[in-house]
């Protein structure tokens, strides 16, 4: 008799679940990765139990044709690439078509959408069973929401790693603040048990970021930062350095960006620690929002499944550059200013 068996495709998607949907943040990083990629220029999260009850991200995005609906469920279902070259200079933050179907097979997932302002809309749903989804009309102007609920209902073991609300609530709370530094561009709200906890509009200004940076990361951060903008050879380094003054006892304000993509990066890590290795005391932490921009084909995203790491083609040339980007930008800060410390 054969042992060897096929999984269902539940079954398969919950097993890749298991690599991408650890939390609710993890939904919501996927969420908000796809309405980017769709062109939105307003997000709005809503969330209740810190996730675990509700998620929903609402956008103003390209929206999803009715017949495409169904197939956006589907694993290894993509619209942003079709062939292995697409991959190589990839411009979209997702790629994988993994998480849809991942999400819908740990949770109920509610998918409505529409491609114009003018017909009605449409949506389907999935209940973490099959991958039948039926299709039915519903009112929604031009974009996309995702409901989430009831995040691990179907997989008890996988619920019980959970945090408690306020953890969970915290982790996508840093989530959206992490992508709403990608974009400025775009309009970022949080409704958290039906109270508003934010609501940033557009910055399109050299001020308006700045406002946002000091939002995000406090304003003590942006009072003191150092602006940066370094072009050197196709590599762009831009944003905001902390003054050695201005340390941490945690890492817990780097916010370090590839084309736009929030990565954690051990050669980024070390570059910028080399950088400030003469002007930090021992085990302080810098605060920077840098955003790194290169030629997308000297980059693989396709590293993890998380996308959180990126493989440099030419690692030196990068740790190089971002090591005397950095380097320059605090050699110009007082050498006084170097021994007081904060937090
Ligand atoms: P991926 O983002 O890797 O393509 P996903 O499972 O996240 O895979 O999404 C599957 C597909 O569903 C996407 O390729 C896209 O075509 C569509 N999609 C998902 N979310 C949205 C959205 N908010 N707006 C428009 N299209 C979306
Ligand atoms: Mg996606």
């Amino acid at each position: 008799m054969s042992r060897i068996q096929l999984l269902n495709p539940r079954l398969a998607n919950q097993i890749a679940a298991g690599e991408v949907v650890e939390r609710p943040s993890s939904v919501i990083k996927e969420l908000l990765e796809n309405s980017l990629d769709a062109g939105a220029t307003r997000v709005e999260v809503d969330v209740e139990d810190g996730g675990i009850k509700l998620m929903r991200v609402r956008d103003n995005g390209g929206g999803i044709d009715k017949s495409d609906l169904p197939l956006a469920l589907s694993r290894h279902a993509t619209s942003k690439i079709r062939e292995l070259d697409d991959l190589e200079a990839v411009a979209t933050l997702g790629f994988r078509g993994e998480a849809l179907a991942s999400i819908s097979s740990v949770a109920r997932l509610t998918l409505t959408s529409n491609t114009s302002d003018e017909s009605a809309g449409w949506q389907v749903t999935a209940e973490g069973r099959d991958m039948q989804a039926e299709l039915a009309p519903a009112a929604h102007p031009k974009g996309t929401t995702v409901e989430v609920r009831d995040l691990f209902f179907n997989t008890p073991a996988r619920r019980k790693f959970l945090r408690t609300e306020k953890t969970e609530y915290n982790h996508l709370d840093d989530v959206i603040k992490r992508q709403a530094l990608s974009r400025f561009d775009v309009a970022f709200t949080l409704r958290n048990n039906n109270r508003a906890v934010y609501s940033w509009r557009e910055a399109s200004t050299q001020i308006e970021r700045e406002r946002r940076v000091a939002q995000v990361c406090g304003p003590a951060f942006m009072e003191q930062a150092l602006h940066i903008d370094i072009e050197r050879s196709g590599l762009r380094l831009w944003g905001w350095v902390a003054q050695p003054s201005f340390n941490r006892s945690q890492a817990d304000l780097q916010h370090f960006y590839v084309n736009g993509r929030a990565i954690r990066d051990k050669l980024v890590g070390h570059a910028v620690r080399q950088a400030y290795q003469d002007v930090l005391y021992h085990g302080r932490h810098p605060a920077f929002v840098l955003y790194l921009e290169v030629d997308p084909s000297t980059v693989d995203v396709n590293v993890h499944p998380t996308k959180h790491e990126v493989r440099f083609r030419d690692n030196r040339r990068v740790h190089d550059f971002i090591f005397s980007s950095l380097h320059h930008a605090l050699a110009q800060v007082r050498p006084g200013d170097r021994l007081e410390s904060e937090t």
